[in-house]
């Protein structure tokens, strides 16, 4: 990094600017002592870093803080009752599968479903292979057929459909996005058109945090008898995600994401087509009667849970959405929503800044990654985290998105439900030094 002398001048300038621009925040979900308290529970953000400066965290798409009754579930869990499940007959043994079976039934109900319809993976990246080598083994996707993603996917939503498209010779098509971030869905009838045998889209894009139009996607793959899959990876932590109301016949979401544990997610299938479904990975618990030579297996969600499960952490991730469900997610959105329009407002003060997607807080979520003009999206980060504001740089996992906006990189701030005006505006001043700093005016 090189200093340019007017920095310091300059910084102020912007500064000024950025300020007199802000409107006064809107209200949003939580007041005062709410936010005190919701960050009470998580004691990352107490700390300080880079030598002084107190965390502030804007870093939640890619994971989360963790909520300290989540972290308290798993830990009491794991010294009290801990054994193995589905297996022993002995007292812990049962405690132990009691309680796993109640936090896949306490999860199912958070995201509207069945507990048989909840499969446990290691996230949402674990999910969607899971998804994809059942579909590759069951013999449902032919040579020519079509599977649909989005120009908008992260990684995991979209390696995984071309794998598949490779391993069965079906053809991989997407819907687009357009200039303002946004899904391009005018074509929609075009790509999703006879012979499409899947739609895997996800519920906001964890680069632009567009929400997607679900019910017309899910429309347009009703009437080619599609099946659609869902990636809520990011709006989970968010707002309300009721998969039933949503009407996608599979969805996958991450614990990491929503203040829980990392090494849990899962895989939400609708129980007549999990059923009809072949099992992916193998091994024990998941099965009936095994022979030398074959084997039947259990009902779902058991036969794609092969081996010891990640019972600990998915007791930690109940926990967590408990925790959630007590503070009212309507009231987590609105909070949210309240912090994105102060964020949006603030950046557009500041020269220079280019926000990739919708630039209004309305029907997008708090993820906001920036092109910076003529600064490297990594000597951004490294100059806000400087300030102890914690930001993430590169493509995100989301290379083809960057590319359709005409960036290959970004710099990006998420905000999560513990988030203050008070650290947006230390994200705000950090931003508005980036460009004097570098010389880049
Ligand atoms: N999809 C989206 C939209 C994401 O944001 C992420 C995480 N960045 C993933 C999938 C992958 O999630 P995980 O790494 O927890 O499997």
């Amino acid at each position: 990094m090189t200093a340019s002398p007017n920095a310091a001048n300059q910084v102020n300038v912007a500064l000024a600017a950025s300020k007199t621009k802000t409107a006064v925040p809107k209200a949003g979900g939580f007041d005062v002592a709410e936010i005190a308290h919701i960050r009470s529970l998580f004691p990352t953000l107490s700390r300080s870093v880079r030598g002084g400066a107190q965390l502030a965290y804007l870093d939640s798409a890619a994971t989360a803080q963790r909520v300290s009754p989540a972290m308290a579930a798993a830990r009491s869990f794991s010294l009290s009752h801990n054994a193995a499940v589905h297996r022993g007959t002995h007292a812990l043994a049962e405690e132990a599968t009691t309680m796993f079976e109640g936090a896949r039934q306490s999860l199912a109900g958070f995201f509207g479903v069945q507990a048989n319809e909840l499969v446990f993976t290691t996230g949402t990246t674990g999910a969607i292979n899971l998804l994809t080598w059942v579909l590759a083994k069951s013999g449902r996707i032919k040579p020519g057929d079509r599977l649909v993603v989005t120009e908008a996917e992260h990684h995991s939503n979209l390696v995984p459909w071309q794998q598949l498209a490779l391993a069965t010779g079906a053809e991989l098509a997407w819907l687009p996005v357009g200039q303002d971030g946004r899904l391009d869905l005018d074509g929609i009838d075009a790509i999703i058109k006879p012979g499409t045998k899947v739609v895997a889209f996800s519920h906001a894009s964890n680069v632009t945090g567009a929400l997607t139009d679900v019910a017309t996607i899910v429309g347009a793959a009703r009437a080619q008898g599609t099946l659609t899959v869902l990636d809520a990876a990011q709006t989970a932590p968010h707002m309300p995600v009721d998969f039933a109301r949503l009407e996608v016949d599979f969805a996958a979401v991450s614990s990491h994401k929503m203040y829980g544990p990392t090494g849990v997610g899962a895989l939400y299938g609708r129980h007549d087509l999990l059923a009809d479904l072949p099992p992916g990975p193998t091994g024990g618990s998941m099965v009936e009667i095994v022979t030398m030579r074959e084997t039947t297996f259990m009902p779902p969600p058991a036969r794609f849970e092969p081996g010891t499960p990640p019972f600990t952490q998915a007791i930690g991730w109940a926990a967590a959405c408990d925790w959630l469900t007590s503070l009212d997610l309507e009231r987590v959105a609105a909070h949210e929503h309240a912090l994105t329009e102060y964020l949006l407002e603030g950046i557009g003060a500041v020269p220079g800044v280019r926000v990739l997607g919708p630039a209004k807080a309305e029907s997008r979520l708090g993820v906001v990654s920036l092109a910076i003009d003529g600064v490297h999206p990594h000597d951004a980060g490294q100059y806000i985290d400087g300030a102890g504001v914690a930001v993430r740089v590169g493509h995100h996992c989301a290379q083809p998105v960057h590319r359709a906006l005409g960036e290959s990189a970004s710099t990006r701030a998420s905000v999560g439900v513990y988030n203050t005006e008070a650290e947006i505006d230390r994200f705000l001043t950090a931003l508005s030094q980036v460009r004097p700093y570098f010389g880049a005016v």
